[in-house]
């Protein structure tokens, strides 16, 4: 059983702050949505929280089971169990998926030689095309594909905590079930917890998540169940401060 805990965390760029003190705990198995109008601060979250470069942070912590993040380079947050499925993964020419995944096994003390079966296996359990595991690394990829690219990393990885951002834009609807089933079974199977940025609720329909937050302006404004994830697709995010036309609803 682990723990993922930011802490009054206030982080942005040079001369601007856009996370304004914020304060979350996920446990091992639990999955965490945190959904919010465009440009509150959930992507800068993600950022933050894997160490991406031109991210100043200014106060809190970012723990994992008592162990600080924060002063860690992001390969090394990546080894104590850190993931993060990006909203736009990049293309990294001239490197395989296989070549990347064998890498980071063999740096974490597992044998590299797993790497090709993990791989179908994982490409099989959520339909990605056996054809695109030989590219280099998100070359030539749909926005769908590298979301289910970052999918099978997650699933061949297994880290502890998996920071999802916006991981359903771009998938039709098949592709949008695997995604999630295959994230769930994560939760169940390997006691993986979920950090789930989205705007939507219809990935929350398969990945159940345990607790709803609501980012808006920096902060998280509202906490609370499903329930929550279900009001704000009627309402959109209105009465958090976005503007209509950002809210689910639209
Ligand atoms: P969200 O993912 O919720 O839509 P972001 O975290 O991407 O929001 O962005 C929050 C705000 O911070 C936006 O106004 C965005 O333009 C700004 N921002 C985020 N990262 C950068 C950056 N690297 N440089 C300049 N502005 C940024
Ligand atoms: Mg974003």
């Amino acid at each position: 059983m682990s723990q993922l805990r930011i802490a009054g965390l206030r982080a942005g760029i040079p001369g601007r702050e856009i996370l304004n003190g914020i304060d979350l705990e996920v446990a091992s198995g639990e999955v965490h949505a945190v959904m919010g109008p465009n440009g509150s601060g959930k992507s800068t979250l993600s950022h933050v929280l894997m160490g991406r470069p031109g991210y100043q942070v200014h106060a809190g912590t970012v723990t994992i089971d008592g162990a600080d993040l924060l002063t860690l380079p992001t390969w090394q947050r990546a080894q104590a169990g850190l993931f993060l499925a990006m909203q736009y993964p990049i293309e990294v020419p001239g490197v395989s998926l296989e070549e990347a995944l064998g890498e980071a096994m063999a740096a974490a003390g597992r044998d590299r030689a797993e790497v090709g079966a993990l791989v179908a296996a994982e490409a099989a359990r959520i339909g990605f095309d056996h054809r695109f595991l030989s590219r280099p690394l998100n070359v030539d990829l749909s926005g769908g594909e590298r979301k289910r690219n970052e999918t099978l990393q997650l699933g061949v990885l297994r880290p502890r905590f998996a920071v999802l951002d916006e991981v359903d834009s771009g998938l039709d609807y098949d592709a949008l079930r695997a995604v999630a089933r295959r994230v769930e079974a994560a939760t169940d199977e390997v006691g993986l917890g979920v950090l789930a940025i989205t705007h939507y609720s219809r990935l929350l329909q398969v990945l159940r998540p345990d607790v709803v937050h609501v980012l808006a302006h920096g902060r998280i404004v509202a906490t609370g169940g499903p329930e929550l994830a279900e009001e704000l697709d009627r309402t959109g995010y209105r009465a958090y401060g976005g503007a209509e036309d950002e809210g689910p609803a639209a």
